[in-house]
């Protein structure tokens, strides 16, 4: 019934009824681990019935909760999946995932840009498993296909990624997997379903870092996994949920809710404040170069505006010499906060090094690097724009720039 609800009611109401016993309107969070059940685990509760079948859905919070499931019903609603699995992080989903869609023998084709610990995953951890990584610049179509193989079960992109902020045509990714018999995974943290929704694209996994935009507010770490595909959700559940216990925890589950109900508020806000700095920072004689997908000047801004329906909070600039930036920056800004992470209200600014992120994290072919470069430069600041006014945004920063 709420799938037909407009995206802001459905942010709001999806997943939520008022509690059958009390009538309280608000969600109540069932922080119990274990649920009463009868000798033979059918219910010894009739409130422990909800499906009417006499077995009862609620034994164990790594099996299920209530909250749990709440939470995973909204994001489904939101993501227009049928099914949802969370995790207790973002990492937690994606190496989910990973161990339940792929074996020894099996080859995974990703992005050469990720996020740093999925990077990191897929090059340190999966070739001990005996899983073939090639990494490859997504936005190159032509380089993507002839990555695939007969053994290509998996194409994972981001779209935004991390963190560059180049764009991944998802029609045409999907595409190519499609037609070599692989699945396509989007890690679609940055763009959130405000802006773009992978799996009406032909994404068969969506992947968020609930910690970011969703919950919305830094304060909850949390993961899930979408999907229309009942079965291998099924598999992820039992196997990499109930049996690899990355259970999110109900009160961060809560906590996460209660960030969506103003998501598509806030990435309204996230963007526009956004745009202003960028363009503050663009007319900056100080700055090289900004890169915002909301942008003329972003390499795929004709695809951005295909694809993406809010440019979202996320930039990225570069300064002459970042590394002393870096220290005024953390030192000086009054409004914003040097610190990693990001889709907060509060804005946060960090400095991300080339040279020793190519080293701990990406490990890129000299034509990748060059494309990295050409992004990112030396090295560069990644600023996740909050939801304060862009006005004190903009004279933080110009404090700031005017000591180096
Ligand atoms: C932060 C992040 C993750 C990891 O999420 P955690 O909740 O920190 O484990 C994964 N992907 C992207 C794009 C991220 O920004």
């Amino acid at each position: 019934m709420t799938n037909k609800l407009k995206f802001q009611t459905r942010a709001v109401h999806a997943g939520e009824t008022p509690d059958p016993v009390t009538g309280a309107s608000a969600p109540n969070i069932v922080m119990s681990t274990t649920f009463a059940v009868d000798a033979d685990l059918g219910f010894s509760v009739e409130a422990n019935d909800d499906n009417g079948s006499g077995e009862p859905e609620y034994i164990y919070t790594r099996w299920a909760n209530p909250t749990l499931n709440q939470l995973e019903k909204k994001l489904s609603s939101l993501e227009e999946a049928a099914d949802c699995v969370v995790f207790g992080s973002g990492m937690a989903a994606i190496s989910g995932l990973f161990f339940s869609c792929l074996k020894a023998g099996d080859h995974l084709v990703m992005s050469d840009i990720v996020y740093a610990g999925a990077s990191e995953l897929a090059n340190d951890t999966l070739p001990n498993m005996g899983i073939d990584v090639t990494r490859v610049n997504m936005s190159d179509l032509d380089e993507v296909t002839a990555a695939m193989t007969s053994k290509t079960k998996l194409v994972y992109a981001e779209s935004p990624c991390n963190p560059i902020m180049r764009l991944t045509n998802l029609v045409a990714v999907a595409e190519i997997a499609h037609s070599h018999g692989a699945k396509l995974a989007v890690d679609s943290t940055f763009a959130t379903p405000v802006a773009t929704i992978p799996i009406t694209l032909g994404a068969d996994y969506v992947i968020h870092s609930l910690t970011k935009y969703f919950g919305g507010h830094g304060d909850a770490i949390g993961g899930a996994v979408l999907s229309n595909d009942a079965e291998e959700m099924a598999r992820l559940r039992q196997g990499l949920l109930v049996h690899g216990g990355g259970v999110l925890s109900p009160f961060n589950a809560w906590l996460i809710m209660r960030g969506m109900a103003t998501l598509p508020l806030r990435m309204e806000a996230h963007q526009r404040a956004a745009l202003s700095v960028a363009e503050f920072l663009e007319a900056h004689p100080k700055i090289e170069q900004v890169t915002y997908p909301g942008l003329a000047s972003h390499p795929q801004h004709d695809l951005a505006q295909e694809q993406m329906h809010n440019s979202s909070g996320m930039l990225t600039f570069r300064v002459k010499d970042g590394p002393a930036a870096a220290r005024v920056f953390a030192e000086k800004l009054g409004v914003f906060h040097y610190a990693v992470s990001l889709g907060h209200h509060r804005s946060l600014i960090f400095y991300m090094p080339t040279d020793s992120l190519l080293e701990t994290s990406f490990k890129l072919t000299p034509k990748q690097e060059e494309d990295y470069r050409r992004y990112m430069g030396d090295g560069s600041f990644r600023v996740s724009i909050g939801i304060e006014d862009p006005v004190d945004l903009c004279e933080d920063l110009a404090q700031a720039l005017a000591q180096f």
